[in-house]
């Protein structure tokens, strides 16, 4: 390489990949759900008034909006707030404040613990530790968590509540979980009757590539195997439209759409109905939905083929160094050697690129064997993104020469 990491470090940059938020360019597409909110103005198809309180689950066309997205009856599917993230951690908080359709609350019976599929996303992770869940990792492939070790910890240990489940381009390694991996995890025995898949379907229409990849109906694929309640299903518009600014979605078996009443009715008198309504125009159908998302794609798919070209070029020689390349979501995963990942992260720091914490992806922060580092290029233009992995490659080979000084 011809650059040095002092050279690098002497530019005074100042770039951000920690977070896989969308990239302006990619906000101005729904800038019609700003200027065209005279339009959509207040009154449902059916005339409900949005502008007042009520519709606890959701206005009408949004359930039947998010219904089409999600492949299930609009009975089945709540259109929420802003955020999926709040909805699964409501999720949790519900069950283990008031419990579930078949149990009394979580929280006074023991210890609760969860599976969690590593590397995985940090945010699922705090909200076990926010609400006192032990987490359990368990090894993530390329098509979803190793199902042999969650088969066998999920049958024989009733404390084990449910696992973390981002089905499609996983955050933060891109996994796609296989036909085989969703009929066994609908289908698994487990020793706590009221166990739940978080299924967290963030990327569900977020492609990277001309091929549309999807995964099985979870909804249908539990009941199907008599476990009619185990799937929450989570989404939102948060990478389509808005993020904080979206529409949520919750989708479930009809008991459990019920329990979600029940407990949400507590919580707020009715979701934000005017930007449900103001979605409802601007996507209009499944259809709108995938030709706004085919121009994400346009604007995202460049800057993944820069960082992967980049990272072929400044690290393709170095041993024990693995990248991912997503077929879609917003991360790739970087594998550096065992006890590298956190210094690289530290000294890419200081030559002015920030990326998310080593470790951050895994429950308590700690990457067993300190190699994980996650990449998030979705906000940072491709110029940026080059020099990004220009420092994660001198930031990588200088803790390798440290390493490497050390052990001498
Ligand atoms: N789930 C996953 C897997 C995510 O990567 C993200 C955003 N980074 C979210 C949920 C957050 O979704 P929302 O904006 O709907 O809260």
């Amino acid at each position: 390489m011809t650059m040095t990491y002092d050279a690098f470090k002497a530019q005074g940059l100042s770039i951000d990949m920690t977070r896989g938020k969308p990239a302006a360019e990619q906000l101005d597409l729904s800038q019609a759900l700003i200027d065209d909110v005279g339009r959509a103005g207040f009154l449902s198809r059916d005339g409900i008034d949005c502008r007042n309180y009520g519709h606890v689950l959701g206005l009408p066309e949004a359930r039947e909006l998010g219904a089409q997205l999600l492949g299930l009856p609009a009975t089945q599917v709540v259109a929420a707030g802003n955020s999926s993230l709040e909805l699964m951690h409501d999720a949790l908080a519900f069950a283990m404040l008031h419990g579930t359709v078949q149990s009394g609350p979580w929280g006074r019976a023991g210890e609760v613990a969860f599976l969690c599929p590593v590397p995985g996303y940090d945010r699922h992770f705090a909200i076990c530790e926010a609400l006192g869940i032990r987490m359990i990792a368990v090894p993530m492939n390329d098509d979803g968590p190793d199902m042999e070790r969650v088969e066998s910890l999920v049958a024989a240990d009733p404390a084990i509540k449910g696992i973390w489940c981002t089905p499609l381009y996983s955050n933060p390694t891109g996994a796609i979980y296989s036909r085989e991996t969703v009929r066994r995890l609908a289908g698994m025995p487990a020793a706590a009757p009221d166990f739940r898949l978080l299924w967290d379907d963030a990327y569900r229409f977020h492609h990277l590539t001309d091929e549309r990849y999807t995964t099985p109906d979870i909804v249908a694929a539990c009941a199907e195997a008599g476990h009619h309640d185990r799937a929450l299903v989570f989404a939102s518009t948060s990478k389509v439209t808005f993020g904080s600014a979206g529409l949520a979605l919750f989708a479930s078996s009809p008991r459990n759409v019920d329990w979600w009443q029940r407990c949400v009715s507590v919580r707020t008198i009715g979701p934000d109905k005017l930007n449900q309504l103001r979605h409802v125009h601007y996507l209009r159908d499944r259809a709108g939905l995938e030709r706004l998302m085919d121009r994400h794609r346009a604007i995202l798919q460049p800057k993944f083929e820069v960082l992967d070209a980049s990272l072929h070029a400044l690290l393709g020689d170095v041993s024990d160094v693995s990248w991912t390349k997503p077929k879609g979501g917003y991360f790739v995963s970087l594998f550096t050697p065992d006890g590298m990942a956190k210094r690289t992260v530290e000294l890419a720091a200081q030559a002015g690129v920030v990326l998310t914490p080593a470790g951050a992806a895994f429950p308590y922060r700690v990457d067993p064997r300190d190699r994980h580092l996650r990449i998030a290029p979705s906000c940072p233009n491709t110029v940026q993104i080059e020099q990004a992995a220009m420092a994660i490659a001198l930031s990588l080979r200088r803790a390798l020469d440290e390493g490497a000084r050390q052990a001498r």
